[in-house]
């Protein structure tokens, strides 16, 4: 069933691989055992990227793999993988596993488990099963270090040379068994900048709604590598055309598609393009920072209703802050540590503007003034404001102690 592509007849070589992995396949391989790199970083070679880490995948047990490093740990309870570390590198070693129908529902794990029915050893298969459970074809091509070969099941090599998306077998079953694989659909689209195939797109609009039930803390995890792996316009842009966007953000997603639509779509597209700058600049990003655009919109909507009520704005900021963070938990989670700089971020909008006495010297001290900052800039950029007081805050920052005094003296 696999097409055996030769060493001869592709480009991958040792050379591409690093250390670390290369240690782990030919230490399995000396042992007996078969060895493969597998997914994503072949992928990437092949499309002329770099791999972000190189996965291993073998006919070892977790036990086997672990008794052959020494420095290796079992991860997982269900599905156990090894994680073998050389370094600073760490090379995730799964073995190879068979398709299950409840793979990756998490409560129906935690219901197996609680019952003691999990039988460990049911789970591994073959490397044609290992292929075939796999989300798509560019991720399930394998480079065996026993012949420097491919191992190709199911035209992944095409696929990838083609930038198509594919799902293996039929999408919409796939889809209603792990229906995160719509996200990923789009997320390797933006990523990678390929086409979803036409029967692996069709099936999404229909049943994106199927997101509903997915664990709010899985669908964080997926928010974070859409949004924060340097492709975040790509990746916001497909989520919205798929109509995924809406089940991650409703919220956002009901302003997006109000009076202030254009405004806000704007405000979100800067955020996510100064996200992207900086991470190809190698600059640190937070979630929080991204997290608090989203979400912006929603809080303005909630604050000026209810000022309309007539509670005053202090009150009214922090009001909407709760609703608005209490409506997206119930769809995304947001740990703590992320909605406390959020409302601190959302709480400084209102408190920039406030600049006389000490206060201004107070603010640039507070741990979120550059966030804060940062955030002020892309509303005034977006024309949600008026521009004006970013440029005040740029030369307040430049200032020394006088000429500070003498910004804040004049403000009168
Ligand atoms: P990235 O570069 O983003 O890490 P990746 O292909 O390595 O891309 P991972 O999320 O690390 O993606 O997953 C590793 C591999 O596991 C994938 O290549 C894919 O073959 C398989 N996989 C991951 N998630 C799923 C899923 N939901 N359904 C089926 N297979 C999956
Ligand atoms: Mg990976």
């Amino acid at each position: 069933e696999a097409r055996v592509i030769p060493r001869d007849q592709h480009p991958i070589s040792r050379k591409d691989v690093s250390r670390a992995a290369l240690n782990v396949l030919y230490g399995l391989h000396k042992a007996g055992f078969e060895a493969y790199l597998v997914g994503g970083c072949l992928r990437d070679l092949l499309s002329g990227r770099e791999p972000k880490d190189f996965d291993v995948v073998t006919d070892a047990t977790p036990e086997e793999v672990h008794r052959l490093f020494k420095r290796s740990r079992i991860i997982g309870r269900r599905f156990q993988i090894v994680h073998v570390r050389f370094g600073r590198e760490v090379i995730e070693v799964s073995t190879f596993r068979a398709f299950q129908r409840d793979d990756l529902d998490e409560d129906q794990h935690l219901a197996h488990e609680e019952t003691g029915l999990v039988l460990r050893d049911n789970v591994w298969g073959s490397i044609q099963e290992d292929a075939l459970r796999r989300d798509f074809t560019i991720n399930a091509l394998y480079y065996n270090i026993a012949d420097f070969a491919l191992y190709d099941f199911v035209e992944s090599r095409r696929d990838i040379e083609r930038g198509v998306i594919r799902l293996i077998g039929d999408p919409e079953q796939r889809y209603r068994e792990d229906p995160v694989r719509m996200l990923r659909a789009a997320r390797f689209a933006a990523k990678l900048g390929f086409e979803l195939d036409p029967a692996t797109a069709r099936p999404i609009p229909g049943l994106a709604e199927l997101l509903l039930q997915v664990p709010p803390a899985r669908l964080f995890d997926e928010v974070l590598k859409l949004f924060l792996s340097g492709h975040a316009r790509a990746s916001y842009t497909e989520l919205r055309r798929l109509g995924l966007f809406t089940f991650l953000f409703p919220e956002t997603e009901e302003c997006l598609t109000g009076d202030q639509g254009e405004l806000w779509e704007r405000l979100i597209l800067a955020a996510m393009d100064n996200t992207d700058r900086r991470l190809a600049q190698d600059k640190p990003v937070t979630p929080a920072f991204i997290l608090a655009v989203l979400l912006w919109p929603v809080v303005v909507a909630r604050f000026d209703k209810l000022r309309g009520d007539g509670m005053p704005p202090a009150p009214a900021l922090h009001k909407a802050a709760g609703w608005a963070l209490a409506q997206q938990v119930d769809h995304t989670a947001v740990p703590r540590r992320f909605s406390t700089v959020m409302r601190e971020m959302w709480d400084l909008q209102q408190r920039l503007p406030r600049r006389g006495g000490k206060r201004a010297e107070t603010l640039i001290q507070h741990p979120r003034f550059r966030a804060a900052y940062d955030f002020l800039l892309l509303r005034e950029d977006a024309g949600e404001i008026k521009p004006g007081l970013g440029a005040w805050w740029t030369r307040y920052q430049q200032l020394d102690e006088q000429e500070r005094y003498d910004m804040v003296q004049a403000l009168g």
